[in-house]
């Protein structure tokens, strides 16, 4: 057995290689790369189906509601494959509200999360009805009092995104629960802050939220976060507020060089013993998870354009670029990068994976051994989350298609980007 195949790739089992080829559940990815062309992403519905499975194991049999957090990928085929598996969704702007309810989403069970609506995005989310706005700062508990009350008598459901103060142990970009940062209410303020909420007469409060961060790998950073969030929670209620939901937030990692986050499930029966202990049990519960939902579900194909030796450093440029996977250039991420024929003949180089785009920072990967010729195929994986959805037109570079893989089906869920797209909005 050959190495690769020894060592599971993230998304395993449903990527991984079968008669020395990369397959995404029964599709080979030289096949959809030959039909689609490259950059390409190819996403795994099962294990996207999967990961959701686990999180309603941990919580089966209590009041809860998984709310997919749609920045991480918000394709209209993923948010459609979440909606009809039950799903609501945690949305962080007009737009992705829009596009949520075009994907059939259910307005009750949509969540809308982020320091900066507008009034119109506020508008927007009280006429469809979402379930739940959370709130990130006094001020704008103040504007959302104005815009509900527009209409008289009507009232914008409210949670508070409070700021528990622990260190998440993850990049600090992606680290949302620590004082220094934009997010969310100051613990010692959150009290006084419930009071005046309550006191408005265009809010009705329904819960409390709270999100640490992203990539999390540890339970810990979660159960701290718990007991903090507890302690404010028998504050708030003290005075006479009661709150009919508890919103932990979403940040769960995923496998992107062998991290071992714990399992959803596990993880939650973990945090629901404490909550149980505290007498907490009977809330209803809300989570946001984005990236543990599907970044391990997809992979970005390319093609190796040239290889070029340096005097430092050997470049394989391919046709991916920044623009379609920021990871690497925005928070120096690591995503595995592999070749779809598992046996790569030829000796190994060490390579900086770069792409087409005139930026030093538009790198895919650094200093990896691989046996690579031009026109070679390779598959970055852990590319569900946080590419495509962040993917942008920078260079005037189209962006790529996507393929959706269910068994030996596929669907394209977008096809490729054209020059007309990108210039319809433009005139001279
Ligand atoms: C981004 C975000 C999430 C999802 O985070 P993941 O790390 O992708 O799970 C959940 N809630 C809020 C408020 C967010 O901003």
């Amino acid at each position: 057995m050959s190495r690769a195949a020894a060592t599971a790739l993230p998304g395993h089992p449903h990527i991984a290689y079968a008669d020395g080829s990369l397959h995404v559940e029964q599709r080979a990815l030289d096949g959809l790369a030959r039909e689609h062309g490259t950059p390409l992403f190819v996403y795994s519905a099962q294990w996207m189906l999967d990961a959701l499975a686990a999180y309603q194991r941990g919580l089966a049999g209590r009041d809860a509601l998984i709310c997919y957090a749609m920045k991480a990928n918000s394709s209209l085929g993923v948010l459609r494959l979440f909606a009809q598996a039950g799903c609501g969704f945690d949305i962080v702007s007009g737009g992705e509200l829009a596009r949520v309810l075009a994907a059939g989403a259910e307005p009750a069970r949509v969540i809308f999360s982020g320091v900066g609506k507008t009034r119109a995005e506020m508008r927007q989310a009280l006429d469809a009805g979402i379930g739940c706005f959370n709130v990130e700062s006094e001020a704008e508990l103040e504007v959302l009092n104005a815009v509900a009350l527009e209409q008289p008598g009507r009232r914008a459901p409210v949670s508070v995104r409070i700021n528990p103060n622990v260190d998440p142990k993850t990049h600090p970009y992606i680290s949302t629960g620590l004082k220094g940062n934009k997010f969310g209410v100051a613990h010692d303020r959150a009290a006084a802050v419930y009071r005046h909420a309550a006191a408005l007469p265009g809010l009705q409060v329904v819960g409390i939220d709270c999100h640490i961060g992203s990539q999390i790998t540890e339970a810990a950073p979660y159960l701290d976060a718990l007991e903090r969030m507890l302690d404010l929670v028998q504050a708030i209620e003290a005075e006479g507020i009661r709150l009919h939901h508890l919103d932990f937030g979403g940040g769960l990692g995923i496998d992107y060089n062998g991290d071992t986050p714990p399992a959803a499930d596990a993880l939650w029966r973990e945090l629901l013993a404490r909550l149980d202990a505290r007498g907490f049990g009977d809330r209803r519960i809300v989570i946001e998870p984005g990236r543990s939902l599907v970044g391990n579900a997809g992979v970005c194909v390319t093609e190796v354009l040239y290889t070029k030796p340096g005097e430092e450093k050997n470049f394989c440029i391919v046709d991916a670029a920044m623009n379609d996977l920021p990871r690497p250039a925005m928070y120096q991420a690591f995503h595995r990068i592999v070749p779809l024929r598992e046996a790569a003949e030829g000796q190994a180089l060490r390579y900086d994976v770069v792409g087409p785009v005139c930026e030093s920072g538009d790198w895919i990967g650094r200093d990896r051994d691989l046996a690579v010729r031009e026109g070679d195929l390779l598959a970055v994986l852990s590319a569900g989350a946080y590419c495509m959805s962040m993917a942008s037109n920078y260079n005037t570079r189209p962006r790529a298609a996507e393929v959706l893989v269910h068994g030996d089906r596929t669907t394209l869920l977008r096809r490729r980007e054209t020059i007309e797209d990108q210039l319809r909005a433009e005139q001279l």
